[in-house]
């Protein structure tokens, strides 16, 4: 209950606040239009009555990383889109392609014929991010690999590629790391011009990401707080 709080309600509002604030800041100083830049706010391991609170504030964006947790607070909290980013198992698509949205995090052709097979069963169209590793170690497609899994991707059935994501890698300067993804990205929308997506930023390199084309921003902690359960 403490969590329904009015307080935390405050609390929300004003860390959404001064996240916006950076947003509109970062967008200002790279020439952008405010509007060019969707808030997604990552609630992995909050409650789903923190989920409802942001989606009473306006946001219309929420985030998982896992798919029971996502499961539970997609049913709790609708009317607003859910977003998926974890590394996903080809099982877990099914499940996956019953309430997500957007999948940020797909990284292979057999996932793509995964998620297809469980949005056509479902009768539901999802949108899908090709998920780019930056430093060939963490979760993604090699950049090389890139355009003939989005060639394999825009084959699949009730699936919509809408671009791409990636996460900084931790040894590197955020902004050359998304530099290389915006070039990725221009490679990639060249051949399939309405995957246009852009996923990166998250609460430590929003700004980098924004400056660097990013038309969404995943953010967590920035308005949530610090996780007692640090997760990937
Ligand atoms: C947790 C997570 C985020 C949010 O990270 P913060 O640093 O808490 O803002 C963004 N993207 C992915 C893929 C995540 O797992």
């Amino acid at each position: 209950m403490r969590q329904e709080s009015p307080e935390r309600k405050a609390e929300l509002a004003q860390n959404l606040a001064a996240v916006e604030q950076r947003i509109d800041a970062a967008c200002q100083s790279a020439g952008r239009n405010r509007p060019e830049v969707t808030l997604v706010v990552v609630t992995k391991t909050w409650p789903a009555s923190d989920a409802a609170l942001l989606r009473d504030l306006g946001v219309q964006d929420l985030a998982e990383n896992r798919d029971q947790e996502a499961r539970e607070k997609a049913a709790a909290v609708t009317g607003v889109r859910w977003h998926f980013v974890g590394q996903l198992q080809s099982n877990k698509a099914r499940s996956v392609a019953s309430y997500a949205d957007v999948v940020h995090s797909v990284d292979r052709p057999a996932l793509v014929d995964a998620l297809s097979q469980g949005a056509v069963r479902a009768q539901r169209t999802l949108g899908i991010l090709l998920q780019i590793s930056l430093d060939g170690r963490r979760g993604g497609v090699l950049p090389q690999d890139l355009l003939a899994l989005a060639d394999h991707a825009v084959e699949a059935e009730r699936l919509v590629l809408q671009g791409v994501m990636a996460v900084a890698p931790l040894e590197e300067d955020p902004a050359e790391a998304f530099g290389r993804l915006q070039g990725l990205a221009a490679q990639l929308s060249a051949v399939h011009p309405s995957a246009s997506v852009i996923s990166a930023g998250m609460s430590g390199d929003l700004e980098q990401a924004i400056a660097a084309g990013a038309t969404h921003v995943r953010v967590g902690t920035a308005v949530l707080g610090h996780r007692s359960v640090p997760l990937r």
